[in-house]
């Protein structure tokens, strides 16, 4: 949720307030989101109009807009309100929209109560309205086809971050006589480098230096008669042909965690991903009766900490949507180093974690919250949570065609991908592969220098009530199922066997943090499983493509759970070509170029 944080509200309010006849206005900029009398009527003439909607997105796949100045979300509302009444058939809208100095759900909410005709779309956005992370949001409207990447964070980085191409553009950004940093010629120029063949745009106004920078940069522009008492506004006009959504083969290797988050991903498109796995879904890593869905804490790597802030909230939102899925909310990380005292205070103040949901526990707090004395303090992980994979796979890899094989080599043909068994028969064809098989991928993908690292859990039947899922180097989850502890990391170990040895590794790290656990867990039928994760040399997931058509996620290691959306998404879009949700600085420390040495 989205109520007023510190660390936002200082440096980033709207330093919002209310006119004499209720209209919102920033006290940062001087100006108002919209006029209070006819404000829903000027967006539909000068933006929704102005950009010729709805014929302008008739018999379209894929419609993107993107917009500069998000403020209460009026605009997007009001275009998501028009889609509803003429989508396309199958259509998919994708909406980009940057906002430097959010408002608060709350304010959004008391300015929006001021057009009755679009509340159901307004409610709908309000109740996912995004937090303050500053980076890429995203929300879903999946009754509509209508995905939104809202990105918190200045106009320049936004538009150097975000990849995708608008077929429309609003530009909101305040006038520009009070606001020129959102409509200098630089600004104009990326907008510009960001529009599609036959992208429209459109503006309140006619500023002559706006119409210069916009012509300058390729738009054909034009000024129109404005709206009820303005005397003007202005449509623009790139040259060219709207482009051709794809529709390519695509098939996936690997049933587990990212292979499913993929074919959720693809399916969210409009594609219909084929999926070949060796012998069922889960059957690997993501196997267990319940994963940690944590992220990879970082007090120093801004990327680091970012990456898995934004995965973290991507895949609340999504497992969130599913029925049982989330077992339990919130994690408790304990400190198991004597630097990560100093570690937890830099990681609680960053501002990845709005609305104090990455809270410093002392030992007496982490001690009530678990339920027995621990000798350290933490950090409650509120947004982090028990999953219980079981509950998502399939519900993923619905309706998608399955194929029971194992793909032993890749073959490039002319026109696409050939996927072979041991024996050299052709499993299946594809304009596009994803190898998504965990430790499988090794095998596939041998230049990467995947490693593996064999994990075995232990879980016992038995009373888990109240209990809280802990993290400290080892973890402890309550299941349905009873107690889930763990996991050993055995390095370089490729063919494990559950064993003895093993479980009595993994007893001794429970009973070293919570000795009370220990004593529940020795009340029940113990239970164990192992698998192989996959790491890559640097610890961080590879997402990418190899080379043309051929394309990779994996190298979580134990985040897969917590990675494996987002980056489903991103995979997902960058064959689709359709945006993506995650900003270009990222996506080249993900690539698999990274690893791959290129001989001269
Ligand atoms: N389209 C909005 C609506 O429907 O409510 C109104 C947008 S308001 C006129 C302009 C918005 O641009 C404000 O929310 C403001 O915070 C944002 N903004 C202004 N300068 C910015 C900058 N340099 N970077 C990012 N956002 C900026």
């Amino acid at each position: 949720g989205m109520t007023d944080d510190t660390a936002t509200t200082q440096s980033h309010s709207p330093q919002l307030f209310w006119a004499e006849d209720g209209s919102p206005r920033s006290g940062r900029f001087g100006d108002v989101y919209f006029s209070k009398d006819d404000g829903l009527a000027e967006t539909r003439a000068v933006f929704l109009g102005g950009c010729d909607m709805p014929a302008v997105w008739q018999g379209r796949k894929h419609f993107t807009v993107a917009e500069l100045g998000f403020g209460t979300g009026l605009n997007i509302i009001a275009l998501i309100d028009l889609w509803r009444q003429h989508r396309p058939e199958g259509g998919q809208l994708h909406v980009f929209s940057v906002e430097g100095f959010p408002l608060s759900r709350e304010e959004a909410a008391r300015a929006l109560a001021a057009w009755p005709d679009v509340q159901d779309t307004a409610r709908a956005i309000l109740d996912q309205w995004p937090s303050h992370r500053p980076g890429f949001h995203r929300i879903d409207l999946n009754d509509w086809g209508v995905t939104i990447d809202l990105a918190i964070g200045e106009v320049e980085w936004a538009l150097d971050a975000w990849q995708g191409k608008a077929d429309a553009w609003f530009l909101d950004g305040f006038s520009p006589a009070l606001n020129p940093g959102m409509w200098s010629e630089d600004i104009m120029a990326r907008v510009a480098a960001r529009s599609a063949p036959a992208c429209h745009l459109a503006t309140f106004t006619v500023a002559g230096a706006v119409r210069r920078a916009l012509s300058a940069n390729g738009f054909v522009v034009e000024k129109k008669a404005g709206h009820g008492r303005k005397r003007e506004r202005l449509e623009a006009r790139m040259n060219g042909e709207a482009p051709a959504s794809p529709s390519p083969r695509i098939a996936i290797i690997g049933a587990g965690i990212a292979g499913a988050s993929l074919a959720r991903a693809f399916k969210a498109l409009g594609h219909n991903p084929t999926l070949i796995e060796a012998e069922h879904a889960g059957a690997g890593a993501s196997g267990f009766p319940a994963s940690l869905v944590t992220p990879r804490l970082d007090a120093g790597d801004a990327f680091i900490g970012g990456l898995y802030a934004q995965c973290l909230e991507r895949a609340g939102q999504l497992y969130g949507a599913i029925d049982g899925a989330i077992l339990s909310h919130g994690v408790i990380h304990l400190a198991h180093m004597a630097r990560d005292a100093v570690r937890f205070d830099k990681i609680a103040a960053q501002p990845l974690w709005p609305d104090n949901s990455m809270a410093r526990l002392t030992t007496d707090d982490a001690s009530a919250l678990i339920g027995e004395p621990v000798s350290k303090g933490g950090l409650d992980m509120k947004t982090a949570f028990a999953l219980s994979p079981a509950s998502v796979l399939p519900v993923w890899l619905e309706g998608c065609a399955f194929i029971k094989a194992t793909a032993a080599s890749l073959n490039r043909t002319e026109d696409g991908w050939q996927i072979l068994d041991a024996d050299g028969a052709v499993i299946a064809e594809a304009d596009h592969v994803i190898l998504a098989a965990g430790w499988g991928n090794a095998a596939l993908a041998p230049q990467l220098g995947l490693a593996p690292v064999a994990g075995q859990a232990d879980w016992s039947t038995g009373e888990t009530s109240n209990a809280r899922a802990v993290a400290w180097g080892g973890y402890c989850v309550p299941t349905a199922n009873g107690l889930l502890y763990g996991a050993t990391h055995d390095r370089g170990v490729t063919a494990p066997v559950i064993s003895d040895e093993a479980s009595a590794r993994n007893r001794d790290t429970l009973s070293a943090t919570l000795p009370e656990r220990l004593k529940q867990v020795d009340q029940g039928t113990t239970h164990r499983r192992v698998a192989v994760r996959a790491t890559t040399p640097d610890r961080l997931p590879v997402c990418g493509i190899l080379e043309d058509g051929l394309h990779i996620l994996g190298g979580m290691g134990s985040r897969g759970f917590c990675a494996s959306p987002l980056l489903a998404e991103h995979l997902a879009a960058t064959v689709c070509k359709t945006p993506s949700p995650l900003p270009a600085e990222w996506v080249a420390r993900l690539s698999p170029e990274r690893f791959i040495t290129r001989s001269v």
